[in-house]
């Protein structure tokens, strides 16, 4: 018990090192982010991460240190990283930008782009739902407006900023769907259009690694400082076309929520507690029902403008429908054969993704696992 306790002793006090080499590491991160907001570098800087990696892998291979252990390390201690390096804010790409509006930014996603602009030195207004009486006020001297309201009333609010508009403004909307907002947009404004769909929801803690999908509306030239500040704050672009977009987040999003909807509202129905499923689950249990979980505790009416969004939606969904009956009939027909020639198949489609994600989802269970508590 005493050789036990001393060598407990020894790991706290290794632990502590530990714990005051990362207070050294994060001061040092500190003033990383305060060079990069001086001279206005990206926050995420793929190659240098690559490299670093690389390098510490090699060498704790050298010390006999699995390589995996200190990329797991460091990959967390890099996420906390890029969040601290936000709290200098992030040097301005255009100074001649004078007031930028935000419509509905007093919404989730609105408010994390006002934090984001005010933290790179522009002067935000927000216009809400309420403020449409004072908003000749508002949007005077505007140089760019964005849209961030329910995917419902996009349209309407986008048609609703008619007036207001100079040619000088860009018009830019953050909407989970892409073609009928840049159309409105394009329609009601003569000057530079752009639609962004930001792929995160507001509570990310930093823009590193983040995608946000880029639909070209007009005047890209007058817009491409955006797209640089955007870059900026560690954000990766992706260029679609509206209409392609929309297509694939009928995959995406719409038929991802839809099932994920279904699978609740029939777990909620089942002679069965949760408590009781969770203390008996294992980790992929645990990491399924906290991705059906999660969606929960969003919002009801974005998923369902999501799914509402166009009729293709609904086909697709349909075709789920079918697919849940021909697998359900390979068990009633006792067709085992059909189900392994099936499950086949779809190994196929899936190809040389289906062994890469089986090592995603491992590390994914693991963490699920050091988190567990019950
Ligand atoms: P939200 O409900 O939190 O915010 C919407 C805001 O718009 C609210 O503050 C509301 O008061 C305001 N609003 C409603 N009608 C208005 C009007 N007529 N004029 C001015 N303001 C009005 O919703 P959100 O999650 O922030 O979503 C906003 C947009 O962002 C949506 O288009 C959504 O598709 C998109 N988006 C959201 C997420 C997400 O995860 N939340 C992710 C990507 C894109």
């Amino acid at each position: 018990m005493d050789t036990l306790n001393e060598l407990r002793t020894q790991i706290d006090q290794v632990d502590r090192q530990l714990l005051q080499l990362l207070a050294q590491r994060l001061e040092l991160v500190k003033h990383v982010g305060e060079v990069k907001h001086q001279q206005g570098l990206p926050i995420y800087v793929p190659e240098r991460e690559a490299e670093m990696l690389h390098a510490r892998r090699a060498e704790a291979e050298a010390l006999g240190v699995s390589a995996d252990l200190i990329e797991d390390v460091l990959r967390r201690i890099m996420r906390e990283s890029y969040a601290r390096e936000n709290q200098f804010g992030f040097k301005t790409v255009n100074s001649a930008i004078k007031k930028i509006v935000i419509v509905g930014g007093g919404g989730k996603l609105g408010s994390l782009f006002a934090r984001y602009f005010t933290l790179s030195g522009y002067y935000v207004e927000i216009l809400e739902q309420q403020d449409w009486q004072n908003a000749v006020n508002i949007l005077k001297g505007t140089d760019v407006i964005i849209v961030s309201v329910p995917i419902a009333k996009t349209v309407e609010t986008i048609k609703r900023l008619k007036p207001y508009l100079t040619e000088n403004m860009l018009l830019v909307d953050l909407t989970s769907v892409k073609r009928a907002p840049l159309q409105a947009m394009l329609e009601v404004h003569t000057g530079a259009v752009l639609g962004l769909h930001p792929m995160f929801g507001p509570d990310i803690a930093s823009m590193a690694k983040q995608v946000i999908v880029r639909c070209d509306g007009r005047f890209d030239s007058r817009y491409q400082w955006l797209i640089s500040q955007i870059q900026i704050w560690g954000a990766k672009f992706y260029q679609v076309d509206a209409t392609e977009h929309d297509h694939s987040m009928t995959y995406v999003q719409a038929l991802r929520h839809f099932s994920t909807f279904a699978n609740g509202l029939h777990l909620s129905k089942q002679p069965v507690q949760l408590a009781n499923l969770l203390a008996l689950s294992s980790p992929i249990y645990r990491l399924e029902l906290a991705m059906i979980g999660r969606l929960f505790a969003q919002d009801a009416e974005l998923y369902a403008d999501i799914i509402l969004d166009k009729p293709e939606n609904l086909a697709v969904i349909e075709s789920l429908k079918q697919s849940y009956e021909e697998s359900l009939a390979f068990f009633i027909h006792g067709d085992k054969q059909a189900f392994i020639d099936s499950f086949n198949q779809v190994k196929q489609w899936f190809g040389e993704y289906s062994e890469q994600f089986l090592k995603e989802s491992r590390q994914l269970l693991q963490q699920a696992n050091d988190y567990r508590q019950s």
